[in-house]
C-alpha cells in the first residue's frame, strides 16, 4: 500500500463543482489501494479577498489577526472535500494546522515550519480515513495561528510528504507541468518531463510561477520527489528530482526572463577598501535585495558600479544611492527603468563547454544588445532593454532546441 499525498490549488478548487472532480480523483486514488493524504488551498481568488479586507480594515494590520483571517479560505475547502468525500461513502476527516499540528515559528505571514506531528494523521489514515489537512496555515508554540506566505500550501503539501515519507507528492494545478519557457511568449515551449531541485530552484526564482520556491528547498532537503500536474486531465506532468545522468546531457532546460528589476550606476566610485559596503549597506538595512552586481576594473583610481534592484523598489533605492554615492565621493548616479533579465537554466552546463557564447551570439544575431552579465554554475542571465524580451527568449529557447519534438512519421 502506498501512502499519496495530493495537493490542489486554488483554480482546482475553484467551484463546488470543481471540488466534486477533486473528489472523485482522490477516491479513484484511494480505490486504488493507497493511503491518501489531500492537502488544499483556497479557493481561487479567496486569499486575496481576504487580503483586501484586512487591508480596507487598516493599513498594516496586526500581524497576528492577519493571518487569523487569511487562513480562514482554507477551512472552507478541507471541509467542503470531506462533506463531499462522505457523501460518495468514503471515510474522510478534516485537518487545520493546528490540529495535525504543523507547528511553526511565530513569523506571522511567513512562518517557517519547525516540525509536523504524524500521530495524528496516522491514526486517522489507519482507520481508513482519507486526510484532508488544510495547506498554508499552521500554528505555532504559543498557540497562535501562522501562515507560511502567498502560495504556501505547496510547502505544506511537501512538508507533510516529508514528514510522513510518503511514497508520492503529486501537485494538483492549472498547468501540466513545468515548461522550457512561458508558453504565452512561446507557442512552441514544451512540457519538461523532469528537471532538478537546482534548476527549478534557478526557474521559479526567475520568474516561473508554478511552485513555492520554499516547497522545492523542503523537497530538496528531504529528498521528496515532486510530481507537477493538471488536475484537469491524467496526462503525467514534470517530476522535480534529484539530478540524474539524462539531465546532465541536457544542455539547457529552460529560458526564463524577468521584467521587474532597475539598473543603477554608480559613476568614479573612490577605488578603496570599504565602498562597496558604504553604498550596499544602506540597501540591505532598508531590505532591498540587489540581484545583479558588476564592479569594473579600476582606472586612475576610479570605478565603475552597476547593479539591479527590483522595480518596486527602485525609488526607495535611488534616495539612498544617491546619498552614499556623495558621501563616498562618486561622481554621479544614472539609472535605467526599461531592462529584462533573460536567463538559460540546465544543469548541463557544469560539464559542456560554449553555452554562454552560444547565447551571446543569438542575442548578437538579433542586434540586441547585452547590458550586464552574470553566471552560475547552472545560468546565465543577460540584462537586455526590455522592449527585446519576447525576441530575447524566443530566439534562445529556438537555439538550445527546447520546442515541441513534431511526431512524424518516418
Ligand atoms: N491560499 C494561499 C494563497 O493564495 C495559499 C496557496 O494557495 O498556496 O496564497
Ligand atoms: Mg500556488
Amino acid at each position: 500500500m502506498a501512502l499519496v499525498v495530493m495537493k490542489f490549488g486554488g483554480t482546482s478548487v475553484g467551484d463546488m463543482c470543481r471540488i466534486r472532480n477533486v473528489a472523485k480523483r482522490v477516491a479513484k486514488s484511494f480505490d486504488n489501494g493507497n493511503q491518501v493524504i489531500v492537502v488544499l488551498s483556497a479557493m481561487a481568488g479567496e486569499t486575496n479577498k481576504l487580503v483586501a479586507m484586512a487591508r480596507e480594515m487598516e493599513d498594516s494590520p496586526n500581524e497576528r489577526e492577519y493571518d487569523v483571517l487569511v487562513a480562514t479560505g482554507e477551512q472552507v475547502t478541507i471541509s467542503l472535500l470531506s462533506i463531499c468525500l462522505q457523501g460518495m461513502g468514503y471515510k474522510a476527516r478534516s485537518f487545520l494546522g493546528h490540529q495535525v499540528p504543523i507547528i511553526t515559528d511565530n513569523a506571522f505571514s511567513k512562518a517557517r515550519i519547525e516540525r509536523i506531528g504524524d500521530r495524528k494523521i496516522r491514526e486517522a489514515l489507519d482507520e481508513g480515513n482519507i486526510a484532508v489537512i488544510a495547506g498554508f496555515q499552521g500554528v505555532d508554540r504559543d498557540g497562535n495561528i501562522t501562515t507560511l506566505g502567498r502560495g504556501g500550501s505547496d510547502t505544506s503539501a511537501v512538508a507533510i510528504a516529508a514528514a510522513l515519507k510518503a511514497d508520492v507528492c503529486d501537485i494538483f494545478t492549472d498547468v501540466d507541468g513545468v515548461y522550457t519557457t512561458d508558453p504565452r511568449l512561446v507557442p512552441e515551449a514544451s512540457k519538461i518531463d523532469k528537471i532538478s531541485y537546482d534548476e527549478m530552484l534557478e526557474m521559479a526564482s526567475l520568474g516561473a510561477k508554478v511552485l513555492q520556491i520554499r516547497s522545492v528547498e523542503f523537497a530538496k532537503k528531504y529528498g521528496v520527489v515532486i510530481h507537477v500536474r493538471s488536475s484537469f486531465n491524467d496526462n503525467p506532468g514534470t517530476l522535480v528530482m534529484k539530478e540524474d545522468d539524462e539531465m546532465e546531457a541536457v544542455l539547457v532546460s529552460g529560458i526564463t526572463y524577468n521584467k521587474g528589476e532597475a539598473k543603477i550606476s554608480v559613476f568614479n566610485v573612490p577605488d578603496q577598501p570599504g565602498v562597496a559596503s558604504q553604498l550596499f549597506s544602506p540597501l540591505s538595512q532598508a531590505n532591498i535585495t540587489v540581484d545583479m552586481i558588476i564592479q569594473n576594473v579600476s582606472r586612475g583610481g576610479f570605478t565603475d558600479l552597476t547593479f539591479t534592484v527590483p522595480r518596486t523598489d527602485f525609488k526607495r533605492a535611488l534616495t539612498l544611492v544617491k546619498k552614499a554615492a556623495e558621501e563616498i565621493g562618486a561622481d554621479g548616479v544614472e539609472t535605467d527603468e526599461n531592462i529584462a533579465k533573460v536567463s538559460i537554466v540546465g544543469v548541463g552546463m557544469r560539464s559542456h563547454s560554449g553555452v554562454a557564447s552560444t547565447m551571446f551570439q543569438a542575442l548578437a544575431a538579433e542586434g540586441i544588445n547585452i547590458l550586464m552579465i552574470s553566471t552560475s554554475e547552472i545560468k546565465v542571465s543577460c540584462i537586455i532593454n526590455d522592449k527585446y524580451t519576447e525576441l530575447a527568449v524566443r530566439v534562445l529557447h529556438d537555439i538550445f532546441g527546447l520546442a515541441k519534438k513534431d511526431v512524424k512519421e518516418e
